[in-house]
């Protein structure tokens, strides 16, 4: 499992050789999030993975694609948080020993059961995913109770997390986000948008498809409060949900899920943003 420790060792050993990097803030226990920028010529393009606990592979495959780019010439200026949750991958990677005194509430939480490495959520039991102000609670799986997964929070932006993530994109100004998860080799785009911007979006959707042989998805499949919504409603800019790795494959996915899809275009932000500004999209 690609764990929040090895992201940490990434990112210095990233900053030494003079890449850009620091953090978008904390989250809820305090923990560092991390952002990467490589430097280009174009508009911000801006790629999230992570937010979900136990889809380590996501940032094992963002993490991968900033190598990549450190080693070749590209236009596109990326930043990438490719670790929006860390207290969730702690929690799945090494269990609620790791968070001190609220281990027990953290236990009573996974209904008693040591094992985090299916968790989803934050280390409060709210899904960062649902937590977005983009018709917050009214997600079709949504639920009202913490836990492992589908937990809107109190409130839209309750958690430090999504917050601070929403705050770092108004400040990037990207023309494009990209959000990785995992699994099931997908890809989302719409949230409610009509005419020319869902021609728009679509057409950016179809030749990520294209690019990576993923599956593209039509409507919303009742999600609500998510980042790539809260991008499209509140930003009006394009932005994609990839799940990663294929749908036969079990949780926890070994760090081997994503091989494929990344040797299949490591350079997928740079080629979709060469696509939107050939287009005029941006
Ligand atoms: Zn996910």
């Amino acid at each position: 499992m690609y764990t929040y420790g090895e992201l940490l060792d990434d990112v210095n050993y990233l900053s030494r050789f003079g890449v850009e990097t620091g953090c978008v803030g904390a989250s809820r226990f305090g923990r560092l999030i991390p952002f990467v920028h490589m430097e280009g010529k174009g508009k911000p393009v801006l790629v999230t993975a992570g937010i979900h606990a136990r889809e380590h592979v996501s940032s094992l495959f963002a993490i991968k694609q900033i190598y990549k780019f450190f080693s070749v010439t590209h236009v596109s200026d990326v930043w990438w948080v490719p670790m929006v949750n860390p207290d969730g991958n702690v929690l799945a990677s090494s269990g609620a020993e790791a968070f001190g005194f609220e281990k027990n509430k953290l236990l009573a939480l996974n209904g008693g059961n040591h094992d985090f490495s299916l968790w989803k959520a934050n280390a409060a039991g709210v899904d960062l995913n649902v937590n977005f102000d983009a018709k917050w609670g009214e997600g079709k799986l949504n639920s009202r109770i913490a836990g492992s997964e589908n937990f809107v929070g109190e409130r839209a932006f309750s958690e430090p997390e999504t917050l601070a993530l929403a705050e770092f994109t108004k400040k990037i100004k990207p023309c494009l986000t990209l959000s990785y998860h995992a699994k099931g080799r997908e890809i989302y785009y719409e949230f409610g948008q009509s005419g020319a911007t869902l021609e728009r979006d679509r057409d950016i959707a179809e030749y990520a498809a294209s690019l990576t042989g993923f599956t593209l998805i039509n409507g919303t499949r009742g999600s609500a409060g998510g980042y790539k919504d809260w991008c499209i409603q509140s930003l009006k800019i394009p932005s994609l949900t990839l799940e990663l790795a294929p749908d036969d494959m079990e949780h926890p996915l070994p760090d081997c899920a994503i091989a494929d899809d990344f040797e299949r275009e490591p350079m997928l932000p740079e080629k979709l943003y060469l696509f939107v500004e050939q287009h005029g999209y941006i």
